[in-house]
This record gives C-alpha cells, structure tokens and sequence, in this order.
C-alpha cells in the first residue's frame, strides 16, 4: 500500500510499505481522508519531541520511521479478534489518542492527560496511507448525515470544543480568539455554537481573517494594523474568555490583556519553551489561566453537532489533495501560504 512515511527532519517519504495485520481488539479501516495538523508540519520541519523517535512508544511499541497522519476518516475494512460493536463496511471516524487505561489520570477519567499519552500517526503508524490498524477504542461511526470528508475534521473538531467545553463560557458571553488558524476557527465555530454574543478574531493574516468573519466572528482585527488590545477593550470592556491558539508570548500576554475581572484565558496551542507572562495582572482582575490538552470524552457530542448542523467543520476546508502530492501542495504549501486553512489528503 502507499503512506507517507516520516524517517527525519525534511524527509517524509510517499512509498510502498506493507499493509498493516488487524490483530485482537483492532481495526482495520480503509482510509478515506486524512487532515494535515500543525503537528505534522512540526513533525516534517523536525520539531523535536514531536513524533517517537529513537525508542518505542511504552504503548505501541512503535517508533519512527513512521506513517504520519492523526486526523482521518475510512471504511472498516477487517475486524480484529473480539471487537462486536463494529461491522465490515461502517464508515468510521477515529479518535486518534493513545492512553494506557490504567495510569491514576486514566483511572480518573482524564486519559487525554494519560502518563504514556500519544497519538495514532505520531507515535504509531497512522493515517496518511491506504489503511490504519487502531484499537477499537479510537473508533466512532459516523452518521448517514457526516461525510466521509467531515469525519477528518472530528479530530481537530474536539480540540477545540473541549476548549470551549471546559471554559467558563457560557450564553452571551463576550470571546475572543487569538490565532486563527484551523483550531482558532473551530473554536469560531464551537462558541459560536455554544452562544456567545460577541466573537471577536485576532490574526495577522487578512485571509484567515475572512475566514473567520465567514464562519461566525462577529469583529476581525488585524494584529500588524492595529492595536488589538485597544480595540477588544474598547468594543467589549474586556471579554469573558480569551482562547489562545497562536502559541506566542505576544498573543498569551494580549489575551490576558483582552479579560475582563473575573474573565478567563483558556490556551488551546501547545507553546513549547518558557515564555513571559505578566502573571500582576491575572491577580489585578483575579482572573483564571488555565489550558486546555487534545480532548477527552467528547467525539460523540461533537459528531452529533456537526450531524445536526450546528458545527460546520467542513468551512475550513481549504483545499483537497491526494497523498502523492502531500509534500508540495500540502506540507509546502500550508508553510508558505496563510490563506490555507485545512488541507485534507485521499490516498485514492
Ligand atoms: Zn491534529
Ligand atoms: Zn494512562
């Protein structure tokens, strides 16, 4: 079969690899669609730590070279030994996040923050191929209503919404989302699903700005043009909660500026180095700081809001690829051009 295999920095190659074995507890799924993640371009630009390197996975065994690919939809195409719940033919998403099930936050439900957590496609072989073998675990089925296409965008689709379900928002509140990338425009989509009155976008790039506009942010603001901070207090008096996913020191601080007292700044990026954060004012507005990993326990919702129409992932889908032409007009293009959102790939 053909997958996109990583072996190093730079170094992802398209090539013929054996299909993978359904074994006990596993599926087989015939893959249909597979998003790129900001974590695959880390992964390709050889960000460290990002992908399982020099020693096996404690949970999978794996380690690279590996197929990459977290965010995919399919078709059940083997069942293993002892999975019932699934049938040859189902059209499936996966819940790509690897947990042990018996570490202490396992045991308290909290498997997204799992000791040995991982995800399909960065510490196992995963969805940029022909087929994934998973853990019947992962796997969702996708209503009659869900495409196939949408099924791709549950992954990131959850990111987001447990970001908006574990903040403090609620009805009416006043958001704003710094970094609007896919995940800052599924936040767009999640609270605006979840009622907020105002949804205020901040970016430095005007084609993801009209996106978000396009999906529901009812103020864009251009961070190089103006003072963002100036102008979300200005229109708002500060808002309620401030999501963060840009990942920079900048936005982290503009965010906290942006807050209400009492208000909330819920980081959705993961921002890998320390960084300055004027901790004075979260006491001055005894505000709340808190931060948001993966997800945990919400496909299910999620699935059912974008099947009743609530959620509509399949906006930010900017472009759609086949596997042979992941480097160029994926990878290379996600990195050089800002108007790319979600770039889904088909290995057909
Ligand atoms: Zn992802
Ligand atoms: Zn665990």
């Amino acid at each position: 079969m053909k997958a996109a295999v990583w072996y190093g920095k730079h170094d992802v190659r398209i090539e013929n690899k054996e299909e993978p074995v359904v074994q006990p507890g596993k599926i087989k799924i015939k893959v249909a669609w597979t998003g790129i993640c900001g974590s695959d371009l880390h992964a390709y630009h050889g960000a460290p730590g990002v992908i399982q390197e020099g020693t096996p996975h404690p949970i999978t065994g794996e380690m690279a070279p590996l197929t990459l690919g977290h965010e995919f939809s399919g078709i059940v195409h083997e069942i293993g030994e002892g999975v019932s719940e699934f049938a040859v033919g189902d059209r499936v998403t996966v819940e790509p996040m690897i947990k042990c099930g018996k570490c202490e936050p396992c045991k308290k439900g909290y498997s997204n923050l799992c000791d040995y957590f991982g995800f399909v496609g960065l510490q196992s072989n995963g969805g940029f191929a022909d087929y994934v073998v998973v853990d019947d675990y992962m796997v969702h089925k996708l209503p009659d209503k869900v495409t196939l296409e949408e099924g791709a965008l549950m992954e990131p689709a959850a990111v987001a919404f447990h970001a908006v379900k574990s903040s403090q928002m609620k009805v009416g509140s006043k958001v704003a989302v710094f970094g609007v990338g896919p995940i800052g425009l599924l936040t767009i989509l999640c609270a605006k699903a979840a009622g907020a009155s105002q949804i205020i976008a901040v970016d430095v790039s005007k084609e993801r700005l009209q996106k978000a506009r396009e999906i529901g942010a009812t103020t864009v603001i251009n961070g190089m043009e103006e003072n963002a901070v100036q102008r979300i207090l200005a229109e708002t008096g500060g808002v309620d909660v401030a999501f963060e996913a840009a990942g920079a020191e900048v936005t982290v601080n503009n965010a906290i500026a942006s807050i209400a007292k009492k208000g909330q700044v819920v980081i959705e990026s993961i921002i890998p180095h320390p960084i300055k954060v004027d901790i004075l004012q979260i006491t001055a507005k005894e505000a709340n700081l808190t931060a948001t990993l993966g997800y945990c326990g919400v496909y299910k919702e999620v699935i059912a809001m974008v099947a009743s129409g609530q959620l509509d992932v399949k906006s930010i889908i900017t472009n759609k690829i086949v596997l042979d032409d992941l480097i160029e007009n994926g990878f290379n293009l996600l990195t050089s051009d800002k108007s790319q959102a979600k770039i889904i790939v088909s290995p057909q």
